[in-house]
């Protein structure tokens, strides 16, 4: 079991030399990916900080396990005052990847799993960027929050209530007249 620690730039590894090893050989990377790298990864978040963590390589007698542990800030629109701000991530996961061709003898493989992103291409390559994106949306929040008390905006005027106030007041309406005054609003 040889183990290196380095420091790695971007999400695609070349594993030839991984596959060319004895089954049980592994490799484990602390990298650091920036910002730079990966803003383009999805269009429904911003990556706003580096990728920071830890991926293990395995390689078993027909496949390559990858362990990838890392954390990563990401810039939302909180759900309630719609200000940007950002939170950190953790991104996790466990995945088994196929070799497209037999480093030994050069044969193409033909049978490599059905998912297109857990295939080691023709040039030895894993690209990771496929599952740390898909890792990344299942691990932001549905209703992302600023903070768990965020007053919100007023629904009268729209100020962010977490800065400002205003002098809109909530007119409490007596619920016998609530249907009246759906109706005068018809109007
Ligand atoms: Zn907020
Ligand atoms: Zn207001």
């Amino acid at each position: 079991m040889s183990t290196e620690l380095i420091h790695l730039q971007d999400l695609q590894y070349n594993v030839a030399g991984l596959l060319k090893g004895p089954v049980g050989n592994t490799r484990s990377y602390d990298f650091r990916i920036p910002v730079s790298q990966l803003d383009q990864l999805d269009e429904s978040f911003d990556v706003t900080g580096p990728f920071i963590g830890v991926v293990r390589f395995l390689k078993s007698s027909e496949t390559v396990l990858v362990q990838l542990h890392g954390e990563v800030t990401i810039g939302q629109a909180c759900s309630r005052c719609l200000e940007p701000f950002d939170s950190i991530v953790e991104v996790e996961f466990e995945e088994e990847f196929h070799p497209s061709v037999d480093i030994a003898s050069g044969r193409v493989l033909q049978d490599t799993g059905d998912d297109a992103a857990l295939v080691i291409d023709l040039h030895h390559i894993l690209d990771l960027t496929e599952l740390v994106r898909q890792a990344i949306i299942i691990a932001l929040p549905i209703t992302p929050l600023c903070r768990e008390d965020c007053a919100g905006l007023c629904l009268i005027c729209g100020a962010n209530l977490n800065t400002e106030q205003c002098d809109c007041q909530e007119v409490d309406i007596d619920p016998r007249w609530e249907a009246l005054s759906a109706l005068i609003q018809i109007e």
